[in-house]
């Protein structure tokens, strides 16, 4: 399998070169020359296989430059019951008829990023050893990234983390689970300045091509195709235990042996979703992919109207989901390539100019097209909803969901139809964004014993101003 940039350029690139890069060399992002179709005789096969097994079923059809048993064997040594808490990995909860929570955030650092990143850290200590090469990683985070890569990274051979963040934006367990890390090989960086400057400076950085290789300059952020196809596996999963189970009601006439399934994704990057686009464009039975978004409504804009327009930095709302707290969707661009056929100068054009220049474009005659062939929906969710949603799932089933994950489900129930489970992707744990909760329910969540106190253990960040010089400057001093 090879890998082309969604803005046309002409390189075709195997996995573990791509593995270990951010931006295709024209700013556009890596997807495979095509998707690789999975029949319903595969899907039967797979239903039964361990998650890890399933994993590396799925990555092998995209990955042809890692011999199949080293693969297998890094697939197996990431996905363990004693790093994500079961023997399912991502067990599905039923709360009420044909809706379940996914759970994928029993992870290291409590949110559905470590499903990716733990892979992402044994693929690099892998790779990295096989060239006998350094790499130094360079990441922005809002909070859930930073800390799934940090751990992820931490120890590992010839592997350094430069993690920027907006200064004083995280939660508080959030900016203890990182700052807390002692380790040698990372590094916290706080950023006066919002999400998208942390972003903005990553991309500045990458694109200083002469830095980006002497100081050999790489990314976690979910722009990296590894990221996104780890992802796609747990849609899979998903997807299989929903079907498992005895079906809410009948399933429509002749749909028996491909009963469908929607999933609804609190989206911020687009990152989860479209990993559940590329699971459905291999032919997983996906009825409809839900986008929820919390008050930054790019997205449900979008698809709602066609119209893409992105935030300004003061137009980007702090809001209580802070980890959809974003301006622009950095993944978007690679569903956008799939709706327009694929055409790269069109891309290029709308994505390096239309939207350079006005900061917005408008696929209004696609829209349809979004919603019908590829089954996107949207909805928004706002601190309200959250509350109530928190609050509601709480009384009925006992079962406390953190504000991301209550996005997800609020927007979740405008979208059910008969006959068809909808899969809800629980995103973080309660205890990441605790304020919330104890608004909503007037006590604390849960804390696992293992970060308890984590809160007053000493911290090891630099503040430094929103400006990728410095940034630059930080990295090359640390590099010695
Ligand atoms: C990262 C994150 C999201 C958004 O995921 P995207 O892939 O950026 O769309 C949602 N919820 C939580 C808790 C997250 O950490």
């Amino acid at each position: 399998m090879l890998y082309i940039s969604t803005r046309g350029h002409p390189d075709r690139k195997h996995f573990c070169e791509i593995l270990l890069e951010g931006l295709a060399p024209d700013g556009g992002l890596y997807l495979p020359e095509r998707y690789p179709q999975v029949d319903a005789a595969t899907l039967a096969k797979w239903r039964t296989l361990p998650y890890a097994d399933l994993a590396f079923e799925i990555l092998s059809l995209y990955i042809d430059d890692i011999p199949a048993a080293d693969l297998h064997a890094i697939c197996r040594k990431t996905y363990t019951r004693e790093v994500f808490g079961t023997q399912e990995i991502v067990p599905l909860k039923p709360l009420e008829e044909g809706v379940f929570l996914e759970a994928l955030s029993n992870g290291p650092t409590l949110a559905f990023k470590d499903m990716a990143m733990q892979l992402l850290g044994n693929l690099f200590e892998y790779e990295l050893a096989r060239r006998g090469e350094e790499l130094n990683i360079l990441g922005a985070t809002s909070g859930d990234t930073g800390s799934a890569a940090e751990y992820a990274m931490r120890g590992k051979q010839g592997v350094r983390v430069f993690m920027t963040s907006p200064h004083g934006r995280m939660s508080p367990f959030q900016q203890a689970q990182m700052f807390s890390l002692q380790d040698a090989n990372i590094h916290n960086i706080a950023i006066e300045g919002v999400f998208d400057d942390c972003q903005d400076i990553v991309k500045a950085v990458s694109n200083d091509l002469a830095f980006k290789r002497k100081y050999r300059i790489g990314t976690v952020n979910s722009i990296n195709w590894a990221r996104l196809l780890a992802q796609v596996v747990y849609y899979f999963a998903g997807y299989f235990q929903a079907t498992g189970r005895p079906h809410p009601s009948p399933p429509p006439e002749g749909e028996g042996a491909k009963q469908k399934v929607s999933f609804t994704v609190p989206s911020g990057n687009f990152g989860n979703v479209c990993a559940g686009h590329v699971a459905r464009m291999m032919g997983l039975p996906i009825a409809k992919l839900v986008v929820a978004t919390n008050e930054n409504d790019v997205l449900d804009e979008f698809f709602r109207t066609g119209i893409y327009r992105v935030r300004a930095s003061q137009d980007t709302h702090e809001t209580s989901s802070p980890s959809m707290d974003i301006s622009k969707a950095s993944n978007f661009e690679r569903f956008v390539f799939d709706l327009l056929g694929r055409d790269g100068a069109k891309l290029r054009y709308l994505f390096a100019e239309e939207l350079v220049a006005k900061g917005r474009f408008d696929l209004s005659h696609a829209v349809l097209v979004a919603r019908d062939r590829y089954g996107f929906a949207s909805g928004r969710s706002t601190h309200a909803d959250r509350l109530a949603t928190i609050r509601d799932t709480y009384r009925r089933f006992g079962t406390m969901i953190d504000t991301h994950t209550a996005d997800g489900l609020k927007v979740a129930r405008e979208q059910l139809q008969p006959g068809i489970p909808m899969v809800v992707l629980e995103t973080a744990l309660p205890i990441k964004f605790a304020a919330t909760i104890v608004e909503a329910l007037g006590r604390e969540p849960e804390r696992p014993a293992k970060f308890a106190g984590i809160e007053d253990l000493p911290k090891r960040v630099t503040v430094l101003p929103a400006d990728a010089e410095r940034v630059k400057q930080f990295i090359a001093a640390h590099c010695a």
